[in-house]
């Protein structure tokens, strides 16, 4: 530990040893254990439910609806689910022999790496830290979880629940900000899983190749919706408002832009209007359903964006209480801020196309989105951007859905991350799928040794 660790209390290598030793003297090996801990976990979320949602009102200002819906009603049905399965999921799985094998058993036998070190951001405090948390417990792995400083009611309180539901070396918080993620990522982890931003994303695969510890990263971008001219406009309207204005627009699937067909931009944004106003009210900013930007350089950052474009709907904001009201933009381009970043906050950029084959060249030539979203029944259309565009995952006729099904594997692709998780794509992210031939000793092909042009040998006992 050097001086600078000491200074914020932290002493990684003793945290590392510590979880090393519960692990190789097994105390993650026992399935039905594993699911005891997941269910004691599951009880404990349940029991401090009102204290979850104070925590995230303070920190976010989130609704007591939008903590359970998008937090902890994800994580206790991701339990649910893995819980209920697991017991298959680690079972050696036996395959075929090659002709090669003769007499020989294969099998894949399932092991946990190690230690997992888990670094969550603070958008969804709870969920984007326990989701990836219970993957790795399911998989037999200790964890040490680093949550975000920006968060830190939700991050104290995972420290007390965790603290209580398992033991020190089985699973530690660790709190702090980034000199604390370096601190940690500085040391051999045998998996490392990161959700934040791109640019931080490098740092920790970085970290992560002196060691060659392998990585999961959860990265963000802009993630495109497209609304073509056989839209349901009314309906996509109303999605469009739930997946970009939910928590603020402080979603990484949220759709960042629109880019509607321009026979149908004009009613799409009378649309818009009157869903804003069915979800918000009048005045959002006093709307205590909505939600708050996390801190002052992320509300100025977002107020910076309004110099640029129009604004068809809100740009009302209120710096003391971190609150901007949901804004529609259009006139936009490429080439301005709010079109090369990623917004991360609830300002929604309307671009037009003409053609669909200019929305396939705009998305092919940035960075391979988290997310796609696409209104259109025409299946044509339909197959067209789905297959002709790369991006982490998406969901036609709605928006953010595709994250929330324990069936599909949710991750990135190209800038947007690698490596996914949720249901037994969680299981598999932790898990090392060990190749074990058991090969016969009654008899042997001499053939197989440079030595000898002989076939079969009988092995005398
Ligand atoms: P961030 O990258 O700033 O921080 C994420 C975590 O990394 C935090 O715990 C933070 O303390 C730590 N960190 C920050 N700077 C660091 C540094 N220099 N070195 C080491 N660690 C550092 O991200 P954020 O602001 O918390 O979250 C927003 C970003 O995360 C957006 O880009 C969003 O799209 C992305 N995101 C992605 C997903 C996903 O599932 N793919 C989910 C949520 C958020």
């Amino acid at each position: 530990m050097n001086e600078k660790e000491l200074e914020f209390g932290l002493d990684p290598d003793a945290i590392l040893d510590s979880h090393k030793s519960f692990f190789e003297q097994g105390g993650t090996r026992s399935i039905a254990l594993r699911i005891l801990y997941l269910q004691r976990l599951k009880q404990a979320l349940k029991k401090y439910e009102a204290e979850w949602f104070a925590a995230l009102r303070k920190d976010l200002n989130k609704s007591d609806f939008e903590s359970y819906t998008t937090e902890l009603g994800i994580v206790l049905s991701e339990i649910g689910f893995i819980s209920s399965r697991l017991t298959g999921w680690a079972k050696p799985r036996k395959v075929r022999t090659a002709l090669t094998h003769v007499g020989s058993k294969s099998l894949i036998t399932k092991e946990p790496y190690g230690t997992v070190l888990i670094i969550a951001p603070w958008n969804y405090p709870l969920q984007l830290a326990l989701s990836p948390l219970v993957g790795a417990i399911a998989a037999g792995n200790t964890v040490v979880l680093k949550p975000s400083e920006l968060t830190p009611n939700v991050s104290a309180l995972l420290k007390q629940i965790l603290g209580e539901v398992f033991p020190a070396d089985y699973v530690t918080v660790v709190e702090g900000g980034p000199e604390v993620s370096n601190a940690l990522l500085a040391r051999k982890f045998d998996y490392i899983f990161f959700t934040g931003s791109v640019g931080v994303g490098k740092i920790v695969m970085e970290a992560a190749a002196k060691h060659l510890t392998p990585v999961t990263l959860e990265l963000g971008g802009k993630s495109p919706c497209i609304v073509h001219d056989d839209a349901n406009l009314r309906l996509a309207a109303r999605r469009i408002v739930f997946g970009k204005f939910t928590n603020a627009g402080q979603t990484c699937i949220a759709p960042d832009y629109v880019l509607v067909h321009r026979n149908i931009r004009d009613r799409l944004l009378t649309e818009l209007k009157a869903e804003l106003a069915r979800f918000y009210g009048g005045d959002p900013l006093n709307n205590p359903a909505y939600g708050r930007i996390v801190g002052q350089r992320q509300f100025d950052r977002l107020m910076s964006f309004l110099q640029d474009g129009k604004i068809v709907v809100g740009g009302e904001a209120d710096r003391d209480k971190l609150k901007i009201s949901p804004t529609i933009l259009t006139d936009v381009h490429w080439g301005m801020p709010v079109m090369q970043e990623e917004i991360f906050g609830p300002l929604l950029p309307v671009l037009v196309y003409d053609e669909l084959q200019e929305v396939i060249e705009w998305v092919r030539k940035r960075p391979k989105p988290l997310a796609l979203y696409l209104f259109t029944g025409n299946r044509k259309v339909q197959r067209t951007v789905t297959h002709e565009l790369s991006f982490g995952g998406g969901t036609i006729n709605d928006t953010l859905m595709h994250i929330a099904t324990p069936y599909l594997p949710f991750g990135g692709v190209g800038e947007s991350g690698m490596g996914s998780y949720h249901g037994h794509e969680s299981f598999r992210t932790f898990t090392h799928e060990k190749s074990i031939v058991k090969q016969t000793t009654l008899f042997d092909f001499s053939f197989r040794y440079a030595f000898s042009k002989r076939g079969l040998s009988i092995i005398r006992r």
